[in-house]
């Protein structure tokens, strides 16, 4: 059974922009060295598919939601440690050798850290023991999102990202949130705060 270092579910904007940061750490650092990450995302069921973005900072005024959609995925993908499938999760139990993933399509996998990007529609994955709540910041009543400590830590090896964690229904809420949870990843793994930052050469 393959085993990825961090295994995200859900391919909208939360999910990728996490993918797209642990994927820009690969090589720089000796705890970065090595790394697998995999999105599995039921495709075609983000939100972003419906939306026409005027208000989404950096991305030109009028672009279609699943345009963006599209480049984000191939932004995470140009990464070679970011894998993507297009299938849905159902299951995820703890095992001694970390979480056992079982997906729609009969596939199995092993990871070691989960993320849940999942969106707030519903959550029915079986098998993890999370709690769901209301969600406290959606526009539109019987919405849902999982119960974290506020800085997007639901157990052991689990987060939550995007509107899955309560974030406002915005494309920059939930990237920025999936963001965080990458860096708080990386942290954990470097056991200092890390972010990823670049310059131009030669300044
Ligand atoms: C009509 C409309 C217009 C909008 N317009 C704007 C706008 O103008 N500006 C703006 O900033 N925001 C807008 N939004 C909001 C924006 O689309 C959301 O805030 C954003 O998509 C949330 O990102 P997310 O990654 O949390 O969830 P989502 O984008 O919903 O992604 C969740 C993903 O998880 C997948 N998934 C769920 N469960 C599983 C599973 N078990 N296994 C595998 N995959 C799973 C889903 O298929 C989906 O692909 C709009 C939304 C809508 C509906």
């Amino acid at each position: 059974m393959e085993k990825f270092d961090v295994l995200i579910v859900g391919g909208g904007p939360a999910g990728l922009s996490c993918a797209i940061t642990l994927g820009s750490a690969n090589d720089r650092f000796e705890w970065s060295k090595n790394r697998k990450y995999l999105i599995i995302d039921n495709e075609g069921g983000s939100d972003l598919m419906k939306a026409l973005l005027n208000n989404v900072p950096g991305v030109p005024k009028g672009t279609l939601g699943k345009e963006f959609l599209k480049q984000l995925k191939e932004q995470a993908l140009e990464y070679e440690n970011v894998k993507f499938e297009d299938d849905r999760v159902v299951k995820i139990e703890e095992t001694n050798d970390g979480f056992k993933v079982q997906t729609e399509k009969g596939k199995e996998y092993l990871a070691d850290n989960i993320v849940l990007a999942t969106g707030f529609h519903e959550f029915n994955i079986e098998g993890l023991d999370v709690e769901v709540v209301p969600n406290i910041t959606s526009p539109r009543p019987g919405k849902i999102m999982i119960k974290h400590d506020g800085m997007f830590r639901v157990k052991d090896g689990v987060w939550v990202a995007g509107n899955a964690a309560g974030c406002f229904t915005m494309v920059a809420s939930a990237s920025g949130s999936g963001v965080h949870v990458a860096c708080d990843i990386m942290s954990k793994w470097a056991g200092k705060n890390v972010v990823i930052h670049d310059v131009p050469k030669g300044k």
